[in-house]
């Protein structure tokens, strides 16, 4: 039956926890193991992120084209006018170049005047190499330009009408002493032109300020603004550009390390035919989706770990708490019980004593007997109830004082002797004679050791008999109190130290008891810095050790006392 009440009331407990904790928990779990179950299969992480870093590389093609019309607005609002003489054009070219060396070039079309002038850089006029090239570039412009003027001027007016900057741009590559080179021209019509005539003013970016300025530029800017690139801690994102028609590398980011870009994009609004490229650093996103995957398992392991604990943590402080509990209330019917049979006696006694019509001496003795006998008993329980309850409330102090523990132990046992004889017990005291004075509370030991001597009277059936020994051992001094009693099972032996634990041996049951003793008997020991132990083996005896140090960890400037 009340057994029964403990399963019915553990299972509730466990079936409380797993709905409100367990249940929602693992539902979260379960949840977060299969979004990212399908976030692996779908590959959406890997998608993601090609989705950031194609939307760098937009980035990128805005600021190389907003950085291009920047650089050539001075130049095309500063430049000459068709309808000036030509010498004036000439001088107009010149000073815009000398005063934009980032551009190798410069001429002026004009259909109506069929006008076509010319200059190359006069930066780099002593360079006789550049301006043979050049020149030549320039020619070949000159042949096609013509041919493509109209359109290019309908263009960037159409561009004016839309309120945006009125620059074209356009480029290719081309090979030169085997190297491949980028030829660009930016053209616009210049200012003062009227609305028909067929006029360009065109520049183009010198090769050379192209690759190692220009283009490097911008893609450091990219690569190290912040808010463009999703970061990868420890990969760096590179970049690279290379022709569209195949994937050679052209100009890279100085750490670029070769493997396949993740995102790339050809330029649309300048630069035709160049592709920008972009990817991390050593690491491809399939290994930072698997990375992340990975990263989110732990976690998520780890937090399953922490929620068994924490299940396993609460179940069993709510067990302890129930067996407490339980043990409360066997505690009052076992105390109520211990108070009442004493009571009942010594009454019965003493009135059997006041009518006087006792015969006998002996009788008399043997009633004056049991009456003391059971009022020490009394005692002795109150006692142990009034210390347990100050030690529950933290409020019990000790008293140290230099003792000669061989002395106080005898004398314990002295008024106890005549007891443990009556009972028809074998008695053995054996108390080495090299034991020096300790700082103990005399008091409180001598109630540990009695209650050890009475719980081997209480618990010892057929085989009487009982030892008390004192000796000293490495630094410490050792009480031992043995019988030849019922003993304690294995699993039983650490938790006869809690308060109210009883063993569940029948026979324990049948001896009355509160379950107080031996708990009492190691907070006293543990508060002069030592332990009790217990060997005991069922049906064939126990042996307790109460160890006490010989120094005290107890300092004595705590004016001798401590609190526990
Ligand atoms: P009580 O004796 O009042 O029940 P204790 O705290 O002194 O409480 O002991 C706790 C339990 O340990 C006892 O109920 C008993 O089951 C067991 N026990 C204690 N001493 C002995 C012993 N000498 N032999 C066998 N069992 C013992």
């Amino acid at each position: 039956m009340f057994k029964k009440w403990r399963l019915t009331d553990r299972t509730r407990t466990l079936l409380t926890l797993e709905l409100a904790i367990v249940l929602p928990a693992a539902a979260l779990m379960g949840f977060s193991i299969w979004n990212l179950k399908h976030l692996q299969h779908s590959g959406g992480f890997e998608a993601a992120i090609q989705r950031e870093l194609s939307h760098v590389l937009k980035i990128a093609e805005k600021k190389t084209l907003h950085r291009a019309i920047e650089l050539t607005t001075p130049v095309r609002t500063a430049f000459p006018n068709p309808d000036d003489d030509h010498a004036a054009i000439k001088a107009g070219l010149e000073r815009v170049l000398s005063e934009h060396p980032e551009f190798a070039y410069a001429f002026l079309y004009d259909k109506k005047n069929n006008l076509f002038l010319s200059r190359t850089q006069p930066r780099r006029d002593h360079d006789p190499q550049f301006c043979a090239t050049t020149q030549e570039t320039i020619n070949m412009a000159s042949t096609w330009i013509p041919l493509e003027a109209s359109q290019y001027g309908k263009k960037v007016r159409a561009m004016a009408d839309k309120d945006e900057d009125p620059v074209g741009f356009t480029g290719g590559w081309s090979i030169q002493d085997n190297q491949r080179n980028y030829w660009n021209i930016a053209y616009f019509v210049p200012p003062g032109v009227p609305k028909d005539r067929t006029t360009l003013g065109v520049v183009a970016f010198d090769d050379d300020y192209l690759r190692k300025n220009f283009l490097p530029a911008m893609m450091k800017d990219v690569l190290t603004s912040k808010n463009n690139v999703p970061e990868v801690e420890a990969n760096p994102p590179v970049m690279m550009i290379h022709r569209s028609m195949d994937s050679a590398p052209w100009l890279t980011s100085g750490n670029w390390d070769g493997a396949n870009p993740e995102a790339e994009r050809t330029f649309q609004y300048i630069f035709p035919d160049m592709t920008l490229a972009i990817k991390y650093q050593g690491m491809t996103v399939a290994d930072i989706g698997a990375r992340f995957l990975r990263y989110n398992y732990i976690v998520l392991a780890a937090l399953s770990l922490f929620m068994v604990a924490g299940i396993f943590l609460t179940y069993r402080n709510v067990s302890k708490e129930m067996n407490l509990a339980r043990q409360k209330s066997d505690f009052v019917a076992n105390v109520s019980h211990e108070l009442r049979t004493p009571l009942a006696l010594i009454r019965l006694y003493a009135e059997t004593l006041e009518l006087g019509r006792l015969s006998a001496k002996e009788k008399y003795q043997e009633y004056f007997r049991i009456i003391r006998e059971e009022s020490e008993r009394l005692t002795a329980l109150i006692n142990n109830i009034l210390d347990f309850s100050r030690i529950d409330a933290g409020r019990k102090e000790y008293e140290f004082q230099e003792t000669n523990l061989g002395e106080l132990v005898h004398s314990t046992l002295d008024s106890y002797r005549f007891q443990i004889q009556q009972n028809g017990f074998g008695f053995e005291e054996n108390i080495s004679p090299d034991i020096p004075p300790v700082n103990v509370d005399r008091e409180a030991i001598a109630r540990s050791l009695l209650n050890l001597v009475n719980n081997a009277l209480k618990y010892s059936k057929d085989q009487k008999h009982i030892a008390v020994k004192l000796y000293r051992s490495n630094g410490s001094v050792k009480l031992e109190v043995q019988d030849r009693g019922i003993g304690i099972a294995a699993n039983e032996q650490e938790k006869i130290f809690e308060k109210f634990y009883r063993c569940g041996d029948p026979l324990v049951h049948d001896v009355k008891g509160s379950g107080l003793g031996l708990s009492l008997v190691r907070h006293i020991v543990r508060a002069h810095g030592g332990d009790v132990l217990v060997e005991s083996v069922p049906d064939k005896g126990s042996k307790f050790t109460i160890a006490l140090p010989l120094v005290l960890t107890t300092q004595p400037g705590d004016a001798g006392s401590a609190v526990v």
